[in-house]
């Protein structure tokens, strides 16, 4: 963290700290994960803020266990980055969303500068989780 935040650049991890996958090569918890903080994408942008970075990366656990599998928090978390931190540039690493394309552009929709995404295989990573998602590539 040291060395990427003296060159003006840091990673955060939103969506909380328990993911609904269970990705081998990941050391994250898996299980049910706790309700969204309506309050993490203004802190998130605050926090850019106060350690006045020039590039922020943005990643998140997944959340199949939302309707909208946390599209609409990753939207708000790029919109308050860029609206309290206009000139850092934000690169977000982003779900699969199950493939769900109008989840997608919600994301595409708030403008981050870079968006990436780890293909990860879905159904054998959800052991308990019962929808079959699309996994067409986007
Ligand atoms: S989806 Fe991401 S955070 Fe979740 S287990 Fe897989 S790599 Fe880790």
């Amino acid at each position: 963290m040291g060395e990427c935040w003296g060159k003006g650049t840091a990673t955060f991890m939103i969506g909380g700290e328990i993911c609904t996958r269970s990705c081998k090569f990941c050391n994250t918890q898996t299980g049910r994960p706790l309700p969204l903080d309506p309050e993490e994408p203004t802190h998130v942008a605050e926090s850019i803020q106060l350690m006045k970075l020039s590039h922020a990366v943005i990643t998140s656990v997944d959340r199949d266990d939302l309707n909208d599998l946390g599209a609409a928090h990753w939207a708000k978390t790029i919109s308050e980055i860029k609206r309290l931190n206009p000139e850092t540039t934000s690169e977000v690493l982003i779900p699969d969303f199950q493939g769900r394309s109008e989840l997608i552009q919600l994301v595409i929709d708030a403008k981050p500068d870079i968006i990436s995404h780890i293909w990860k295989p879905y159904a054998a990573s959800v052991p308990w989780y019962e929808v079959q998602p699309t996994m067409q590539p986007v």
